[in-house]
Order: C-alpha cells, then sequence, then structure tokens
C-alpha cells in the first residue's frame, strides 16, 4: 500500500548535511522527515574532520558530544615526502584557540553518522531508514514531494513545501535536473582499507592526519581512529593507478605502499583488515543549488577532491546553512529562488577557495613551502583555508600562488535557478 503524508519539510539523505539540517529545523518547529535508503550504523568513507568544522558542530550542539567520544583527536596535519621525509607537524593551536578550533577528531562515519542521525531525533525529526527515494514529484514547475519503495518492495510517496537533496556524491537531483557537471581537471581515484597494529605516533601527535606523496602527484592519508585502528587510502589518476594493466584493489594499493618509505615502515608492523575500497569520478559540481521546491545540500551540491578533508565540514556547515535559509523561506511563506541566493554563493565561494588550493596542490610544480619562503605573510592565509575557514577574501593569497602555478577561474555555476512558481502552497 502507497503511504502519502505532508511535511514541511523532506530530505533525502541522513548523512552528515541531511542529519544536521533536520536537527536545525526540526528544532525550530518544522514537521521534518528525513528518508534515508540505509540501515545505520553504515560504512562510509570521509573521516578526519578539519579544525573549522568547530562552526556547524557548534550550532548543533554537539561538541560537547564530541568532547566526551571515543574519537582521537587531531592536533594537526604533516606532509611527507615522497622519500619518506616527514615535514615538522603542522599544529593548529599555532594559530587557532587550543580550547575550541584547535583541537579537532578522527571519526569512525558509522558512529558519527549515527550521533547525527540520533540528534536530529532527538531535535523532533522523523528519520526513516531503509527506504530509497526513486523520484521527485513535480506539480506545475515545482518540486512538492519524493517518491520510492521500502526495502520490503512498498512504494511511498511524501509531500512538503520544500525537498532537500542530501544525497552525497550520488546527487540524485543533479544527475536527474541534468546540472552536474564534472571538474575539468580534478578526475581521480582512490583505493583505500583499514590497519590494526600499524605504527603510530605518541602523545599529541598521535592523532595527526598524514598527507604522503608518490610519483605524479598522488598521495596517500594516513588516518589514526581509535582501537588502534588507522584508514589508508591513496589518491592518484587512474592511469597511475592502473599502470602495466593493474586492475586488482589490492595490488594497486601495495604497489603503490612500496613508493612511499613512510608508509611502507608505518604499516610494516600492522595488519590489514576488510576489504579494499575504491571510488572515480571525483568531483562534481551542481549547476543550480536550488529550483521552486528543491535545495541541494552537501555533496550533493558540490563533491569536491578529498585532499584537504573539507567534505565534512562542507557538509555540515551547508546543512546549517539550508536549515537557515528554509526556516526564514517557510517563515515568510515565499520560497523563491531569489532567497537561496546568498547560500549558493556563500557556499561556493567557499568551495572556489579550496578548489584553487586543490589545483595548486595538483601542479607538478608547486608546493607551498615555496609560496612561504617567498611570501612568509601568507603562511597564515594558506593555513586558514585549508583549516576551512574559506569564506575570506583570499585575493592576495592567489596572486601570490598564481606566480608558481595556475589557478582555476571560478564556476559560474551554483546559482538558484530562475522561478517557474514561487508562491508557497499551504501544507
Ligand atoms: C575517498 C574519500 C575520502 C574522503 N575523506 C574525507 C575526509 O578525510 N574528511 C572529510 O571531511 N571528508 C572526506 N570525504 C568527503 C566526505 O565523505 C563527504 O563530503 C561527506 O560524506 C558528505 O556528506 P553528505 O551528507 O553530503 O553525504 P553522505 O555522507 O554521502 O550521505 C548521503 C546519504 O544519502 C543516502 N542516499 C543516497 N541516495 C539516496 C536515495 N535515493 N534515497 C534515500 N537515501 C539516499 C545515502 O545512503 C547516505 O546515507 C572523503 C570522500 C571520499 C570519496
Amino acid at each position: 500500500m502507497k503511504t502519502t503524508q505532508q511535511v514541511d519539510v523532506l530530505i533525502i539523505g541522513a548523512g552528515p548535511s541531511g542529519c544536521s539540517a533536520a536537527a536545525m529545523l526540526a528544532e525550530q518547529g518544522h514537521r521534518v522527515l528525513v528518508v534515508e535508503r540505509e540501515k545505520f550504523p553504515r560504512y562510509h568513507i570521509g573521516e578526519s574532520l578539519i579544525p573549522f568544522t568547530y562552526g556547524p558542530l557548534e550550532r548543533l550542539g554537539l561538541i560537547p558530544r564530541m568532547k566526551q567520544s571515543h574519537f582521537t583527536k587531531k592536533f594537526s596535519v604533516q606532509f611527507v615526502a615522497q622519500n619518506g621525509k616527514a615535514s615538522q607537524p603542522f599544529y593548529f593551536f599555532n594559530r587557532y584557540d587550543r580550547e575550541t578550533v584547535a583541537q579537532s577528531w578522527q571519526i569512525l562515519r558509522s558512529e558519527f553518522d549515527l550521533m547525527l542521525m540520533q540528534h536530529a531525533r532527538e531535535k523532533g525529526a522523523t528519520v526513516e531508514e531503509e527506504m530509497t527515494v526513486t523520484s521527485l514529484i513535480k506539480e506545475e514547475g515545482r518540486v512538492v514531494g519524493v517518491a520510492g519503495k521500502r526495502n520490503d518492495g512498498t512504494p511511498f510517496e511524501y509531500r512538503a513545501a520544500i525537498t532537500l537533496d542530501c544525497t552525497g556524491k550520488e546527487s540524485f537531483a543533479a544527475v536527474r535536473e541534468g546540472w552536474r557537471l564534472r571538474d575539468p581537471y580534478l578526475n581521480k581515484v582512490a583505493v583505500w582499507t583499514y590497519y590494526k597494529g600499524s605504527k603510530r605516533d605518541e602523545g599529541i601527535d598521535e592523532g595527526q592526519t598524514t598527507v604522503a606523496m608518490i610519483p605524479e602527484k598522488g598521495w596517500f592519508w594516513h588516518i589514526p581512529q581509535h582501537d588502534d585502528m588507522v584508514s589508508v587510502g591513496v589518491v592518484a589518476e587512474g592511469k597511475y593507478l592502473t599502470r602495466g594493466g593493474v586492475k586488482d584493489l589490492k595490488a594497486i594499493f601495495h604497489r603503490e605502499v612500496e613508493e612511499n618509505l613512510w608508509i611502507k615502515d608505518r604499516l610494516s608492523t600492522g595488519q590489514q583488515v576488510g576489504e579494499y575500497y575504491i571510488t572515480s569520478e571525483y568531483t562534481h559540481h551542481s549547476k543550480h543549488c536550488y529550483r521552486d521546491g528543491l535545495l541541494l545540500v552537501g555533496d550533493a551540491f558540490c563533491f569536491l577532491d578529498p585532499v584537504f578533508s573539507s567534505g565534512l565540514m562542507l557538509a555540515l556547515k551547508s546543512g546549517v546553512m539550508a536549515a537557515d535559509a528554509v526556516h526564514d523561506s517557510l517563515v515568510a511563506k515565499d520560497i523563491s529562488p531569489s532567497r537561496f541566493e546568498a547560500y549558493g554563493r556563500g557556499l561556493r565561494d567557499g568551495i572556489e577557495n579550496m578548489r584553487k588550493l586543490v589545483y595548486a596542490f595538483y601542479d607538478p610544480e608547486f608546493s607551498f613551502k615555496k609560496v612561504i619562503d617567498k611570501y612568509p605573510d601568507m603562511a597564515g592565509d594558506i593555513t586558514d583555508c585549508l583549516s576551512g575557514d574559506v569564506n575570506k577574501d583570499f585575493t592576495r593569497l592567489w596572486q601570490a600562488i598564481e606566480e608558481f602555478a595556475p589557478l582555476p577561474k571560478n564556476l559560474p555555476v551554483g546559482a538558484p535557478l530562475a522561478s517557474t512558481s514561487a508562491e508557497l502552497q499551504p501544507a
């Protein structure tokens, strides 16, 4: 039997972007329904939080829970050259407040995402699992809800004043609207797995993220987690990773481990655990953030190459920003596109700043050290952007970096699609 229900806000996907938006909107008294395909806790990649994730976590009221959690504390990042030589750790507390932004976390997504889901429920949102959305319902050019199937095959239909697409990098709506654009250059492949009992630093350095270089600007992430586990993955061009016709994930991974002495040494005492994973066709952007009744949030709006671990900061921040914009529009009973212009522009500005740094990172001639040696006063701006303080004016930084590497122009995307029918129907 088909179930039809009417709510204020319908959210597709209960990942960090969906649950952060759900919690904030439910707290403000809106009837919120989140529809999620999986049963939580579920596996997900994306395990390192950058310092400026602090802001959205604080808005959500989750800092005390994070502080009490067993997630590994992260105080720094280091870079390791291909020959295995490690840079000095960069400690966040050299620039930011020790008690807040300067201490971040390495998380396990199954636990972190479940915490966010429970939080959304505690705030009053309804979260329905094991339900897959298969289509958007449109009436007179407006998105008025979604239809789909429960895992047992029962169809459902939900209607809402506004629908948020929080489906992650699958970007459900952008694909169906024909809005999804691949980034012209950022098309990497990642292969990753987990180790238990491998070598780790001690004390304050135990939880630091390491980015370790391999040939052709490929790199490993090394993310220490609790229970003596480490997440280790390699990211590079597909052509490089599969050279010589190697397709087996285990073979790809272990061939690259030999390419960085630091990684090889770290993993030498550990036990590989579980599967090898792969993902490809990396960075994508959505042409629009909004059309009447439909807002894109988190990776569903833009997925950026994960070299600087910006994904969760952007997912949580966009969830909170989306909630603010949706709340205002519901209160005003006006969901016209202009209400979501600032949302799209703010997100895109931050994404474009991070994207410029990602482009520079992959340029064969570029290094942050070269820039800082010539322009020591740029170190602070580089740190801010890498730490996720992305909505700042970095004009001087881009001028300095362009002496070392070409930077991309901002993509003309992300604005709401012009209205077809803006009047909010009563729920
Ligand atoms: C290799 C790799 C490494 C990464 N490393 C980092 C990192 O170190 N740090 C970091 O911050 N980020 C990292 N990221 C990025 C991070 O994983 C994402 O930015 C983050 O998960 C985005 O959150 P989200 O809520 O937008 O989407 P997701 O977390 O993907 O959540 C989307 C949810 O929607 C559900 N869903 C999808 N389609 C449907 C449907 N049709 N119906 C119902 N439900 C649906 C899914 O089941 C899922 O639960 C990495 C990503 C990759 C690929």
